[in-house]
């Protein structure tokens, strides 16, 4: 049953099958003998995994490395799973991560808060601790090899503050997690079809531009978007997506953020300016597609509103 695509430079990019195919990656990076797996899906993904290396005849002891970008989780939620699968691998985790996935609890509490049980339990699955002596802390500018392979792990606050981008130089590419935003399918061959994602509860302008140049100053050919797949010459879209955040920035005080129906408001606005801003053909299309992630970022942009209010 796998579903991957084999993209250049022994990059293969698994669909984690996330709600529905397209929506959420996985990629396992090779190299002589070994292999790394960055992001993790969900547990639900992991199957799909375990078919992609079968199909590619890749033992699971050679994985070495599991690498979530950050401790969302459709990005971290599947690790303890594969942690029980590759039992010859290690966890490479964000600082402000590593906690979270040693003591998953509060990662459990807190999205069983927003989404309910059932939807949790539906979406994400189990969720174990990793025993501490598996878990490896990437920090900033930290260098690890895979096989003949170094990976560059690059500290990218403004999604999320235990975030990290990773540099392959074989590829010339970025695993951006979800720092440089979100593109899907329909959206790929837009002018402006990368925007930033801005779910609850960490969303940061300032520090997410800054992270979008330190990216840049890698001078990457391609980004490895999570949502979704390869996305060639982000240097074409990095001015346009400073432009998104300004945007999404002033559309936050066009409302009275202490109504009842700010959220719904920014919903709305969110929904206008991007589809205005993408000028798609089909924007019906794209609106449907990108429904979700509207919900979720005007979540993420009233919190954001609300803590800077509040102090
Ligand atoms: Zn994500």
């Amino acid at each position: 049953m796998s579903e991957f695509t084999a993209l250049k430079h022994d990059i293969y990019c698994i669909d984690a099958l996330y709600v529905k195919p397209g929506v959420a990656s996985i990629y396992l990076l090779q190299a002589a003998d070994e292999v790394a797996i960055i992001e993790t899906g969900t547990y639900y993904s992991v199957a799909n995994v375990l078919a992609t290396l079968n199909e590619l005849g890749i033992a699971k002891s050679r994985v070495r490395y599991v690498i979530p970008t950050h401790v969302h989780l459709d990005h971290a939620g599947g690790a303890s799973e594969m942690m029980k699968q590759f039992d010859q691998a290690s966890l490479i985790i964000h600082p402000l991560g590593a906690r979270h996935m040693i003591d998953p609890q509060k990662l459990i509490a807190g999205t069983i808060g927003v989404y309910g049980e059932e939807k949790f339990n539906r979406l994400y699955g189990t969720i174990e601790p990793i025993p501490e002596a598996r878990v490896i802390i990437a920090p900033d500018l930290a260098r690890f090899e895979v096989g003949n392979r170094e990976l560059v792990f690059i500290d990218t606050p403004g999604h999320a503050r235990h975030h990290f981008c990773i540099y392959d130089q074989v590829s010339n590419g970025i695993f951006s997690g979800d720092t440089f935003g979100i593109s899907y399918e329909p959206m790929k061959q837009l002018p402006r079809g990368l925007i930033p994602t801005t779910p609850p509860v960490q969303f940061d302008p300032q520090a997410l531009r800054a992270s979008i140049s330190r990216i840049m100053s890698f001078n990457p050919a391609r980004l490895y978007l999570t949502h979704y797949g390869e996305f060639e010459n982000p240097a074409a879209q990095a001015a346009s997506f400073n432009q998104w955040i300004d945007e999404y920035v002033e559309l936050c005080g066009r409302h009275d953020s202490s109504a009842a129906d700010y959220e719904a408001s920014l919903e709305r606005d969110l929904h206008n300016l991007v589809l205005q801003g993408m000028r798609g053909d089909d924007n019906a299309r794209l609106g449907a597609v990108l429904q979700t992630d509207f919900r979720l970022n005007a979540q993420g942009l009233a919190h954001w509103q609300r803590s800077m209010r509040d102090g």
